[in-house]
């Protein structure tokens, strides 16, 4: 009877695993077909500004309506896009989507800082497709958007690449910002940012999960504000879902807050009904 029970129990392990293997599947195949952006759409979340208390900025965060599975978190399905490369195409297709709804904003009479969240592997050379400077250029001049007004996320991971980092200051160069995301959730070497050229740091949301409770974490982040000012960089705190992590935060003199105590990822048409700051 044991064997019985142990043979089940490989069976149904079996069985998720081939489920999961499926699903995997149908997102890759997905992915490939959808590449162009079909499906796929953009959601803006503000960034305040913690101080004068008014929407500064906003970051394009991508969204996916899978044929079969439905709507798919982009923490899904990215890193399949990554592993199969899709996510030049579609990170092509969002750069330039995202700009055409900066370029509307415009016209409607708000001038909005745009984010981008980039992978690393959009900006390694590539000799099929055209480079995400080149992309940003070319909307920008096209569209007649300011390059200043534009920032580009990169996660943390992109510090220990020497490539990247030619890149990204190339990016720089040519007059666009680069923030560090998910600053802290990593191993992050501090000494990386003796170098780092990026205007904006990005603190981590599991920083200000329990900066309530944990006055350690709050010590930490207090740190990464002032060690941020001393490099003359930005700090923007990402996850705030309640006013006493706000307060906490507003203390420690971060400059930014993205959460959804102030809103959720919002749309394009939504974005505009909003209180800005030009
Ligand atoms: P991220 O860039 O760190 O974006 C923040 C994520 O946290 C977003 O999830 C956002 O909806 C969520 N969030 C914001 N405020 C709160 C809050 O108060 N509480 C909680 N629990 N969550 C909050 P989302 O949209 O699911 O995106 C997840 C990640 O997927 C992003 O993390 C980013 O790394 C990646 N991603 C999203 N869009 C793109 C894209 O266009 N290109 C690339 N390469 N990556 C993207
Ligand atoms: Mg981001
Ligand atoms: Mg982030
Ligand atoms: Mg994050």
């Amino acid at each position: 009877r044991e064997a019985l029970r142990a043979g089940q129990r490989v069976g149904h392990f079996a069985q998720a695993l081939r489920q999961r293997l499926a699903r995997q599947r149908a997102i890759e195949d997905g992915l490939w077909f959808c590449r162009g952006g079909s499906g796929m759409s953009l959601l803006y979340q503000p960034k305040i500004d913690i101080r004068a208390g008014r929407v500064f900025g906003v970051e394009a965060l991508l969204r996916w309506q899978h044929p079969e599975l439905g709507a798919l978190s982009p923490a899904e399905f990215i890193p399949l896009a990554e592993s199969t490369r899709t996510i030049v195409p579609i990170g092509e297709w969002t750069l330039r989507e995202a700009l055409r709804q900066k370029c509307a904003w415009r016209q409607a009479g708000q001038d909005i800082c745009l984010s981008l969240n980039v992978s690393p592997l959009q900006l390694q050379p590539n000799n099929c497709a055209p480079s995400v400077l080149e992309v940003l250029i070319e909307e920008c001049d096209r569209l007649g958007l300011e390059r200043g007004k534009i920032e580009l996320e990169l996660t943390e991971g992109v510090l220990t690449d020497p490539v990247i980092m030619q890149e990204m200051l190339r990016i720089i160069r040519a007059g666009f910002r680069v923030a560090i995301d998910d600053f802290g959730r990593e191993h992050s070497t501090l000494s990386l940012l003796a170098d780092c050229p990026a205007h904006t740091l990005k603190i981590d949301k599991s920083f200000v999960d329990n900066v309530v409770e944990n006055e350690r974490q709050l010590a930490i982040v207090q740190f990464i504000v002032a060690l941020a000012r001393r490099l003359g960089m930005q700090t923007v705190v990402e996850g705030i879902e309640h006013l006493q992590q706000l307060v906490m935060l507003a203390d420690a003199g971060c400059d930014y807050g993205q959460g959804y105590f102030y809103y959720r990822p919002l749309s394009g048409a939504q974005i505009l009904d909003l209180r800005h700051q030009n």
